[in-house]
Formats: C-alpha cells, structure tokens, sequence
C-alpha cells in the first residue's frame, strides 16, 4: 500500500485511536472469496484492501470461504484462490475458515432472535411476498408477523429438520416493515433449500442469507473492519441490526469502497464462466481473461498488479479504469526486469553475401540494458540470417528508413552495419531472400570511421542455429470498451481477432530448452513469456504479455 492514507486507513486510525469505539485494537480483516469460480482482478482489489489495510496497521487477515450459499461451490475453486492468493503475496496464516463451518452456530444464534421476539416464521410464497412487499411510503405486510414466539420455534426446528418443502417457509429478522429502506423491511435471514452443499453435505436443508451470516461470521472471527464494496452500503443497517441483536462476541464495523470496473472486459464470475463455458476461451486461465490465473498466465507479475492496484487507489465513487492503464502497470515492470532477446515474428532469410560462408561469430549482447548486473549472452552471427519481412520492402515508401535496395545503411543489433543490395523472388512474386552487404569494420555495430548511420537498427536471428517458437498474440477479448454496460449482450461484444497464432517464429538459440515461467523482451516487438501450460522445452510457446508501444496516456493530475 502506498504511503498516503486512503480513506478506510483514516477511518480506522480514528477507531482504533485512544477514546475511539476500537481503541487500542489489533486491526482485524477477512477477505471473503465465494468458492464458485476463480478469482478476478476486481477480487484482486478487494484482496490488497483487506489484507493490505490489515498489514499496514500491522494487524491480520483471515481468509474466509464465503460457501453459505451452497450453489456451485467446488474444491477446484478453493484450491485455485488460495494459489492466487500466495502468488500475490499475502498469507493468512493458520487463519482458514469456511462461511459454512458456522451453519450451527448461525443457527442457534436465529433462534436466539426468534427467542427475544426479533425474528418469525413466516409462510408467505415467493409470490405472495412480492405482492407484500409494499411500496415507497407504503409499508410491507406479513400476516404471521405476531405469530407466537413458541410456534415460530417450533416452525423453524421442523424447516431444520426437512418437515416442509423448498419456499413454503422462511425466517425473517422482524425489524421495520415500513423502513424506507427496503433492506430492513424484515429482511429473509433462512431459506428452505434442498441441494447438496460441498462441505455439509445433505447435513442442512436451510440455509442462511447472505446479510444474516456474513455479519455473525465477521463477528464470531472477531474482525473489527468488515471492508467491502459500495453496493453493500444500503445493507449496512442490516449490517449493525444483526451484530447489535444477535448474541455475538464483538460488533465489527463495514466499511463499504468502490468496486474496480475495466474497459474491455467483464469482471462477473457468472459471465467469466460462460465464456468458458461456451468455449469461446480456452479455460479460466486463458491468458485474455482478466482473472489472476489469466492474467498470470499472460506474463503479468504481482508486482504490477499491486502497482496497479495501488496507483488506481481506494475510494467510494465507481468508476472504470482503462484496461490500457492496467498493462501501462505491466510494461513499466517488465521494462525495468525482462530480459532482452531477439525474436524474428516474420521470418525472412537475410543473406550477408560478402560474409564468409562457413563463418561464424558469437556476440556478446547486453541482456538489460537497464540492469547492467545482469550480464550479456552470447548471441551467434552468420552469413544466414532471418529478418523481419516488415523490415524490407523492394520499392520503398516514403520515410521508409529500413532495408531496401540502393536504401540506407542499417544496423544489426549488436553485429554489423549493412546495406541492402537486393532481393530474390519467388514465381508469385514474394520475397525469399534479401541480400546485404556488411561492413566488415564495423563489429559490435559501429562503423569504425564513426560516421552516421541514417537507418534503423534491425533485430535478426542466426538463420544456422535460430529455434522455433510459437507466438500468441493478444489483443483485448472485448472489442467494446464496455460489454458489461446495461443493456448489451456482452456475447456479441467479444473481439474475432483477440488471438492471433504465429507459427513458426524464429528465436535466438539461446532460448532453446528454456521452461515457464520467463519473460523476455523482444526487441522491437513486445514483451512475452513462455505459455506455463503449452510450452516445452523442445517446443517453445510463447504469449504476448503486452506491446511495447503505450496507447495509455496518463490523465493529467495524475
Ligand atoms: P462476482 O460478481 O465476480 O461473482 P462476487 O462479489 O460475487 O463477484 P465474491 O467471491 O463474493 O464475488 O467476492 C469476494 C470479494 O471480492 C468480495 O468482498 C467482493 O465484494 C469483492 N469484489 C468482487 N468483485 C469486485 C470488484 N470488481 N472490485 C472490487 N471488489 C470486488
Ligand atoms: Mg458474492
């Protein structure tokens, strides 16, 4: 977390302060993950607030599996969040807990309310409630509201028991039915359900609402600061009614942020799934999905999503983050720590043809030039070589500085100075060969007479020794900066050409057996790493992490 104190920081400066309603109080969190998919980068958020906030007042983080709701909760999901977790760098300890490790004591605590006359059975249908429900200035209506303390006991020990079937009956927290606030209009606390629940089994029948167990959780676990996002805020009265009326140990306070929105994306578990499951990606960890296995994937690193995280701060106004600015975060990272190579994506032979054949060389090519310590490689030189095709044409247009017949003189990186003598062609017409000629004076890359060189300096690979690789390119999997906008069916806003498959490209032999995860720089084309489910040591993939050019322009402020 960054040094200055967002607005959750300062609120809880002032709790815990002395003569504040928390003084002197290891600051306590949970982040509460729903074990029904993988984590996304909005998660991820969630994530560095509650256990960043924590390690900033040096206090703890619990870990919560939030499986109260027992629909597609899986084992998959659990083992997958706590990897993300780690990866990213935070740890909880010994403290794991399960939202459905409380299902008895959530229980006992109903009854208690149902005891004290603040909760009742009430046996209206799904339907009936709606037309109940009431209005803005009209208050609700439940005709079992008075019903006897002792009958809704009764009632709510044979709804345990499995008397009655799925929407006959629910507990409801008996506060205001004509609260302007819908939430507390005496809010459902249990509902009949008759499914499977991944860890209780067919041990319960009834389950409790959201509202009523994350407020017990948070308060059997003694956390203090119950951080959340914003469109809890109108629960929040929920919130204190069940901490203040429910016998619990302590009465953790929520504090509501803004939730992270990205352009070109779609950060809802319910729609990332379909995506996989209509295979329209290859899987949850397709390196386009914004989820923290995706994007891992894709070659980001913890440090530049916490960078990102950080930079993009905590506040309590929604707004959308340009997906550009998330990798902007990536491609600062990556400049300062990958490592560079040369990869030619469209291979074209380059013969050097007043080079020796048979000859060969190695240079030493720095590796960072932003991090000198580490070191150079040794990168073999040929009269073969392969090209970018971009980086010649026969008839130049104008401005075109790079390989040409009669063109300028340009550099090699790192090997010799040429100049394009000409080309061959095939009997369609397409280029097979360049032909240069080198300067034999002009070793490592500069002409010995020091004069100046008018062309582009070029990448190249041996053509003797170069290895073949695969290249995933990327692009954003939404073409629409905002699929998830009212209205739209983000389905039809995905991007046709957000993956693009080069096969073969030709990469420096050093590269040759290398195994994920690594990143590297191409020169002049991007930064990439080795794709950690499809790439082999004899049998290189490589992703497109992100293009080395920034179409991110920072907001000015900022
Ligand atoms: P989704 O809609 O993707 O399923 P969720 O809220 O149902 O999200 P949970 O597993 O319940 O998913 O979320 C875990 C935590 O992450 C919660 O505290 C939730 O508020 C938070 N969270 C979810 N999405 C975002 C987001 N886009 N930005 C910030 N926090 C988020
Ligand atoms: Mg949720």
């Amino acid at each position: 977390m960054s040094e200055e104190k967002n607005f959750i920081q300062a609120l809880i400066e002032e709790d815990i302060a002395p003569g504040g309603p928390m003084a002197g109080q290891e600051v306590h969190t949970r982040f509460p993950p729903e074990p029904n998919g993988y984590l996304h980068i909005g998660h991820c958020k969630a994530m560095c607030v509650d256990f960043g906030t924590a390690e900033k007042f040096g206090g703890i983080c619990n870990l919560r599996f939030d499986d109260t709701n027992p629909a597609k909760e899986d084992n998959e999901y659990v083992e997958a969040i706590q990897e993300d977790i780690h990866w990213m760098g935070y740890d909880w300890g010994e403290r794991m807990y399960y939202g459905s490790d409380y299902f008895e004591q959530t229980y006992q605590l109903a009854e208690g309310l149902i005891r004290k006359g603040l909760a009742y059975v009430c046996e209206l249908s799904a339907e009936e409630f709606k037309a109940h429900r009431g209005d803005i200035g009209v208050p609700a209506t439940s005709p079992w509201r008075d019903r006897p303390v002792e009958e809704s006991l009764d009632l709510f020990r044979r709804m345990r028991a499995g008397e009655f079937p799925e929407g006959s009956m629910t507990l409801r927290a008996r506060i205001d039915l004509a609260s302007g606030n819908f939430n507390m209009r005496d809010p459902v606390i249990y509902r009949i359900r008759y499914v499977e629940h991944h860890r209780q089994g067919t041990n319960w029948c009834i389950f409790p609402m959201y509202d009523f167990a994350h407020p017990i959780q948070d308060a059997l676990e003694g956390i203090n600061f119950s951080l959340c996002t914003l469109e809890y805020e109108d629960h929040r009265p929920l919130y204190n009614w069940v901490v203040e009326n429910a016998d619990v140990p302590c009465r953790p306070r929520q504090i509501e942020f803004a939730r992270l929105n990205l352009t070109h994306t779609v950060l809802s578990k319910r729609k990332l799934r379909q995506l996989v499951e209509n295979g329209l990606v290859s899987g949850w960890d397709d390196p386009r999905m914004p989820t923290l296995c995706g994007l891992r994937r894709r070659g980001y690193t913890p440090d530049a999503i916490r960078d990102f995280i950080d930079r993009i701060g905590v506040s309590k106004s929604d707004s959308t983050v340009e997906y550009g600015f998330l990798e902007h975060c990536l491609r600062e990272d990556l400049n300062e720590n990958a490592r560079r190579v040369m990869a030619v994506l469209h291979p074209v032979p380059l013969t050097v043809t007043n080079y020796p054949e048979g000859q060969s060389e190695t240079f030493e090519i720095e590796n960072n030039p932003n991090r000198p310590e580490d070191g150079t490689r040794p990168v073999t030189f040929s009269r073969n070589l392969y090209v970018e095709a971009e980086d010649f044409l026969e008839e130049p247009v104008p401005k075109y500085k790079r390989l040409y017949p009669g063109g300028p003189e340009c550099r090699l990186k790192g090997a010799y100075i040429i100049r394009c003598t000409g080309c061959n062609k095939d009997a369609e017409g397409n280029i097979t060969e360049i032909l240069c000629e080198y300067d034999p004076d002009s070793r490592g890359g500069d002409p010995a007479d020091g004069r100046k060189i008018k062309g582009a300096a070029i990448h190249w690979v041996d053509r003797d020794t170069a290895v073949d690789a695969e290249a995933r390119l990327y692009d954003n999997l939404f073409s629409d900066p905002e699929p998830d906008a009212g209205g739209k069916d983000f389905l039809s806003c995905l991007n046709p050409d957000s993956l693009q498959v080069l096969d073969p490209i030709k990469v420096e032999a050093g590269l040759a057996g290398m195994e994920a995860p690594a990143s590297f720089q191409f020169l002049r084309q991007g930064y990439f790493c080795l794709d950690s489910a499809d790439s082999a040591p004899d049998r290189l993939v490589f992703n497109r992490s992100v293009s080395l050019k920034d179409s991110f322009t920072m907001p000015t402020g900022k």
